[in-house]
């Protein structure tokens, strides 16, 4: 289909067509899953590194589609923001999340267990704190147990209506959790002017303090000491993601940081797994 030679011109690019055809199927995929019930919330649990106990649970998107199988929100999440349809599938995460929480505290221990939910910037709207203030009304879910997820990239935005809507999110009650820490521009400066409550240390931080070279190693070590360092001063708690390995696992205890999270205790799951799998964290 490529034409033209040596020196031709060519006419059009084949992997152009592949693009937008796939973004089209995505696109039919969000509208289809929004009209027929196929986005869930994957949970995957934080876990305390002081005694190994589930202190949380984080929603991850995934959009269970009949042919496709399970599409990973790197599929989604960009063009949902682009055509809009962010909104509606974030409430969708939100409601469903949120009754999974439910179902989750009736199991031994866990009835003070938080839920984190990742937020678009585009989810900021006005409306949102009482939308969520009903649904947890609804569910019988404290607003306390909710953890509002954000990267830089909506704080970056510097807009007025994201700063109203946080606040009012941190007045209802619920806590703000900066994501991907350490990996943006000037993430210091928003522990700083936003009520950040928890912050996650990004997993490629976490994936250099097992590196086999001793430089990155040491060098990590200083880097993620030196997050929770003005993390604590800070006020926040810290969680590091994408904890793999027992080795990780011990270097961050050693390091007195409160919660890991990551694929060595539980890769996301739905919500029936999950509930079978949080019999093997159950503290004896
Ligand atoms: P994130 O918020 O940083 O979420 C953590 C990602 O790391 C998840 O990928 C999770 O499955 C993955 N992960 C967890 N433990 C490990 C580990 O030990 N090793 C490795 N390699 N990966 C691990 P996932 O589920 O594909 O989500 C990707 C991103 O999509 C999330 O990154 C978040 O930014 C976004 N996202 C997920 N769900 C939602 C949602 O409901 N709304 C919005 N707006 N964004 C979402
Ligand atoms: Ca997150
Ligand atoms: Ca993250
Ligand atoms: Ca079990």
């Amino acid at each position: 289909r490529k034409r033209g030679g040596k020196n031709g011109v060519q006419l059009f690019d084949s992997n152009m067509v592949d693009i937008a055809r796939t973004r089209l199927e995505i696109e039919q995929s969000i509208e289809q899953g929004l009209r027929s019930g196929w986005f869930t919330a994957h949970l995957q649990p934080i876990v305390s590194l002081a005694d190994g106990r589930v202190a949380g649970f984080e929603a991850l998107m995934r959009l269970d589609h009949p042919e496709r199988g399970l599409l990973p929100p790197a599929e989604i999440i960009g063009v949902a923001e682009e055509n809009g349809s962010i909104g509606k599938i974030g409430d969708c995460i939100l409601s469903k999340s949120i009754a999974s929480l439910a179902a989750i505290s009736k199991l031994d221990g866990l009835a003070d267990s938080y839920l984190a939910v990742n937020f678009s910037p585009l989810q900021f709207e006005p409306a949102l704190p009482a939308r969520l203030a009903a649904l947890l009304l609804e569910n019988g879910v404290t607003p306390a147990r909710i953890v509002v997820e954000i990267t830089e990239a909506v704080l970056m935005l510097d807009n007025p209506l994201v700063r109203e809507v946080l606040d009012a999110l941190s007045d209802l009650g619920c806590r703000i959790a900066l994501d991907d820490f350490g990996t943006g521009y000037s993430s210091l400066s928003y522990l700083n002017r936003f009520p950040v409550d928890i912050v996650k240390v990004d997993q490629s931080f976490t994936r250099s303090l097992s590196s086999d070279q001793p430089d990155v190693r040491r060098k990590s070590r200083m880097l993620v000491e030196g997050i929770r360092t003005i993390s604590h001063q800070m006020g926040c708690a810290v969680v590091a993601e994408g904890v793999e390995t027992a080795e990780q696992w011990d270097i961050l205890q050693a390091m007195d940081i409160e919660f890991a999270q990551g694929y060595l205790l539980s890769r996301p799951l739905p919500l029936e797994a999950l509930l079978e799998k949080l019999d093997d964290f159950a503290p004896s």
